[in-house]
């Protein structure tokens, strides 16, 4: 139907006949003259349509906002004067000679061009009209060529594209599943992996040896922000490789992809231990692109006369720690107030502080509720600690350790994106060495990552003091967000066996739930180990979007809903008879 797309026009196709198709995206009429802004999904080509056309320029007449037409014309310059050179085809328009109307449209939900004025929900209904935003076509576009350049490299280091089960058992990754019935066998369900875990370590098993997959997870998770029900991970398995040689091949395919598609050279991917991050920033994805460090001062706070400083620092659970926050004087009683509240989201109580306006004058020169509670000589260490330097300000934590870390290590993040403190655009690095296990609130332990994940001990070290064994798991970490995660996995049965025993899961419900890998570990299972990366969260960080529902065609509202299919919706009885299921009331109500 066309000779060229829209946005390809340029001055080396004046005098040509051509014929666009595209949608309608502006119409003028301009002294008995029509201009029509032709778009497609490779930009947007003037076409005018004058009354010496005679049966054309009645059809153009007609013609509104998002039309569908096909037109056929002879492209000429632009008059002098009237050159847009913001545009890509800004030198060149088409004088038309033909119009179709392929079809209409009515009066669009919203201008693409004020699609700011209407709700997020409003752009998901109608998804397809805010898809037609050049914005919203480049990033799909980006995302293609994104997992094409993924593709590319996989391919060409010998990894098999294998497909994996979406009907399945549950894979644990720390969320609930989704679950489908099974009409043939009543009363059991399907459950929709929240990753291939599972096969693709039965791929290792098979002696596939480098898998990959861009795969469909699905987890049905508390609604956090920024979280889909479903999402995509690119999935990487492999066989008799350590853990440096997978965070080497993918580390080189994620450093291609941003020399390749941003021309972007990430440079160095410092590895750090978990508990190093952890204590230098309070987080196990650190943001590296912002100099400032959290420091223990634990030590120093054990005698002061300040409850809240010394119960901290007297309890083995708790951490005392600061930040020095150069140039931080400046901020307001206002402002402190509001960060108080931040870190409050965190549990932390307060947030004590103390401007540095004159180190020279000795306490007299520090601003603080808090310094009167302490020695002097406690201050003295304090601000020699810190390398405190006139127009700091210096913020405190002081509880559990967890509420501290993640406290003083969210502030740390807003107060870097506050006081513009990035030093760099892009800042990777791998975290290691996390520990096997969580404990829960409850007192149980719980995998950090996965329960197929290895530890980097042996089976009696494990059984002996499971609350200290490390794994080996590595994350790759881009500025501050968790890029991908994986590890070496346990190809033993009887290692198997025990991490399943200090979860708590007995042999019976080992065998029901993970029979078939217990089994496989049986069959000549080779060691073996892998990562994913949330493909959206990649996309996201690389075209600097706000979301990763920016990113995704079709995404889910942040209640797991899709307000443009209205999914998810109800079955009739006539279905639910055949899959044996009655609905109750809602637990909401029941309670
Ligand atoms: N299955 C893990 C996840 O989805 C990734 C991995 O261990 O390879 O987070």
């Amino acid at each position: 139907m066309r000779s060229h797309y829209c946005g390809e026009l340029n001055e080396t196709h004046i005098d040509q006949e051509v014929e666009l198709c595209g949608w309608v995206h502006r119409r003028r009429d301009h002294g008995g003259v029509i201009f029509l802004d032709m778009r497609d999904r490779e930009g947007i080509a003037q076409v005018v349509f004058d009354p010496d056309t005679e049966e054309s320029f009645a059809e153009a007449e007609k013609v509104r906002g998002e039309f569908v037409l096909r037109i056929k014309g002879r492209v000429r310059n632009r008059p002098e004067g009237t050159v847009n050179a913001e545009m890509k085809t800004g030198a060149v328009e088409v004088l038309g000679k033909e119009l179709t109307i392929l079809n209409r449209s009515e009066t669009s939900p919203f201008q693409l061009d004020e699609y700011t004025n209407v709700g997020e929900e409003v752009r998901l209904k109608y998804r397809y009209v805010d898809l037609r935003r050049p914005e919203m076509l480049e990033k799909l576009r980006f995302r293609s060529k994104v997992t094409s350049n993924i593709r590319n490299f996989l391919d060409a280091e010998g990894f098999l594209d294998i497909e994996t089960p979406i009907l399945t058992r549950a894979t644990p990754e720390g969320a609930r599943d989704y679950l489908v019935p099974s009409r043939t066998h009543p009363g059991q369900f399907f459950a929709l992996p929240q990753s291939p875990q599972l096969f693709k370590q039965l791929l290792m098993v098979a002696g596939m040896d480098r898998y990959y997959q861009i795969a469909k997870c699905f987890r049905d998770e508390d609604l956090r922000a920024d979280r889909q029900p479903e999402f995509t991970q690119i999935d990487i398995e492999t066989a008799f490789l350590e853990e440096q040689d997978i965070i080497g091949i993918t580390q080189r395919m994620v450093t291609n992809l941003f020399r390749d598609l941003l021309g972007v050279d990430l440079g160095e991917f410092p590895h750090i231990t978990y508990a190093e991050a952890m204590s230098r920033f309070g987080s196990d994805r650190p943001d590296l692109r912002i100099p400032m460090e959290l420091v223990d001062i634990k030590d120093l706070m054990q005698k002061v006369d300040f409850k809240v400083f010394s119960g901290p620092a007297n309890d083995p659970k708790g951490r005392v720690a600061a930040l020095r926050v150069p140039g931080g004087a400046q901020i307001s009683r206002k402002q402190i107030d509001a960060y108080t509240a931040f870190v409050s989201i965190y549990g932390a109580k307060g947030l004590a502080w103390i401007k540095v306006n004159d180190l020279a004058a000795g306490l007299e020169g520090l601003q603080s509720p808090i310094i009167k509670f302490m020695p002097d000589d406690v201050v003295q260490q304090l601000v020699e600690r810190l390398g405190a330097e006139d127009g700091d300000i210096l913020f405190f934590g002081a509880d559990k350790e967890k509420v501290v870390n993640e406290a003083l290590g969210a502030l740390r993040v807003k107060l870097g994106e506050d006081l513009q403190m990035m030093e760099r655009e892009w800042a990777p690095c791998w975290v290691v060495d996390f520990p096997m296990f969580e404990t829960l609130d409850g007192g149980g332990l719980t995998p950090l990552h996965h329960p197929f994940t290895a530890p980097s001990c042996s089976v009696e070290e494990l059984q002996a003091d499971p609350q200290n064994a490390l794994s080996r798991a590595y994350d790759m970490v881009l500025n501050g967000t968790e890029l991908g995660g994986g590890s070496i996995r346990i190809h033993d049965q009887d290692m198997q066996q025990q991490v399943f025993r200090v979860l708590g899961i007995d042999e019976a419900e080992a065998q029901e739930k993970f029979g078939f890998l217990l089994d496989a570990l049986q069959f000549g299972c080779p060691p073996h180990g892998g990562l994913a990366f949330g493909l959206d969260r990649l996309v996201m960080l690389m075209t600097g979007a706000s979301s990763i529902r920016e990113v995704i065609a079709f995404p889910k509202t942040q209640s797991a809903a899709c307000v443009m299919t209205d999914a998810p919706g109800e079955v009739n009885n006539e279905q639910l008879r055949e899959l044996s299921i009655r609905i109750r009331k809602p637990v909401a109500e029941e309670n």
